[in-house]
């Protein structure tokens, strides 16, 4: 891929005084407007990616954006000390708009997840009556769910969790769609276990969709043994499956759901957990908090970001153009391509890599066709444009995933 002497200077500069935890494709961008992005030397790309599903209402909605800039010139930040005039309005909005008492504000999905484990802990010795300090939290291999010390302890990824130890005990991880894994540990610990935390579809894993009926059989389960059921809905939330939330597929209601990223449209870190009574009020006050969550800011952004999910109907497009997606990819021609899956506007390709020409050789090559999407593991990659994408969009940037998938190998992969 060619670089222009403009954009490597921003990529020796990150290189020379970053911190080298990501390994970027080599674009650098610029601007953003819905569904796309241009890079430092005009270019325009499709953004498959929208920040790992941050972005589901596209770069720099208008009225994100303008819910941002008022607030900003108002009052930004009180901590919560005292009272502002943004959170209960957010709260009350929230709540309602999810089906949940009660929301606890934090800003990464990392932290929303730290306070769904917390929660669940509380819930466990206050209402379960677990003994002190002998609650179980049952995790899925192949998870994702941040990348705080006691997240990466219940990772199965070594590239996670390596030499990154002592880890937080007090967790059990079973085979991820296998429900009868999770009955297996609850008849044997259910009395300790405090909660299953899972991924309704496992998204940095690589788009892993669970069986149909699996989450509604853990559900069951978990009841059957008072287990909280907890969903990390961070990335599957917010329209991107196809609903408001991955679990409403089976018509299920999680005990605890953190959310984020679209949580914000991008916008600002903003994260959450949703619980009712019961759960969230096991947490006083002085025991649990962020100096930034549920700033005034954020509060108004989150208004905004929700009411644009609602107004210009974003989960039932996810639905309906994520099908057309999967029809249309499933129809690939190439040695490159293996099959398709996922829900919504959540995809991945699963791709056959031939000789050394893989998942993110075919990533570059769409970028030089303006399609911007990344690699997950060395065979899958994932496609998760933001939800305002029309259809139209939608197939002209299918047609360039599938000119890429027919035309390698790309001599040029450098
Ligand atoms: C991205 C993600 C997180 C972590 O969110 P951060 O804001 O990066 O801390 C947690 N859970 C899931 C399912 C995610 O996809």
């Amino acid at each position: 891929m060619k670089i222009s002497p403009n954009a490597q200077r921003f990529i020796d500069q990150e290189a020379r005084y970053g911190a080298h935890n990501y390994h970027p494709l080599p674009v650098v961008l610029q601007r953003g407007e819905g569904v796309f992005v241009w890079d430092v030397d005009g270019k325009r790309y499709y953004d498959f990616l929208s920040a790992y599903s941050a972005v589901n209402q596209g770069h720099c909605h208008p009225k994100i954006v303008a819910a941002l800039c008022d607030q900003a010139h108002r009052l930004c930040l009180t901590s919560r000390a005292f009272y502002n005039d943004c959170l209960g309005p957010y709260e009350e909005m929230a709540t309602k708009f999810f089906g949940y008492d009660k929301l606890l504000p934090m800003n990464s999905g990392a932290e929303a997840v730290e306070t769904a484990l917390k929660l669940a802990r509380r819930w466990g010795y206050i209402h379960k009556g677990i003994p002190q300090d002998e609650a179980i939290i049952v995790t899925c291999e192949g998870n994702f769910h941040g990348r705080t010390i006691t997240i990466v302890s219940i990772s199965t990824d070594p590239d996670s969790y390596s030499q990154y130890g002592p880890f937080t005990p007090g967790f059990v991880t079973i085979p991820y769609n296998d429900s009868e894994a999770l009955r297996r540990v609850l008849e044997q610990k259910g009395d300790k276990v405090a909660a299953f935390l899972l991924e309704p579809i496992q998204g940095e894993a690589g788009v892993y969709v669970p069986d149909d009926g699996y989450l509604k059989k853990c559900y069951d389960i978990c009841k059957e043994h008072n287990v909280l059921f907890i969903a990390d809905e961070v990335q599957t939330g917010i329209g991107r499956t196809g609903r408001l939330f991955a679990s409403d597929h089976e018509g299920i209601r999680p005990d605890i759901i953190t959310i984020g990223k679209a949580l914000s449209g991008g916008v600002l870190p903003i994260s959450a957990v949703l619980a009712d009574d019961e759960i969230m009020l096991t947490i006083k006050p002085g025991e649990h908090g962020s100096t930034f969550g549920g700033f005034p800011l954020a509060a108004k952004v989150a208004v905004a970001a929700l009411n644009v999910i609602k107004d210009e109907h974003l989960t039932e497009n996810a639905e309906k153009l994520g099908k057309i997606f999967r029809e249309e990819i499933a129809r690939i021609n190439s040695p490159f391509f293996k099959s398709v899956r996922g829900k919504g506007l959540l995809n991945a390709i699963i791709t056959e890599p031939q000789g050394d020409i893989e998942a993110w050789d075919i990533c570059i090559a769409l970028a030089e066709k303006g399609l911007l999407a990344k690699p997950t593991h060395r065979h899958i990659i994932r496609f998760a444009p933001p939800l305002v994408i029309t259809e139209e969009q939608l197939r002209e940037a299918i047609a360039i995933i599938k000119e890429v998938f027919e035309s390698m190998p790309y001599a040029d992969n450098q």
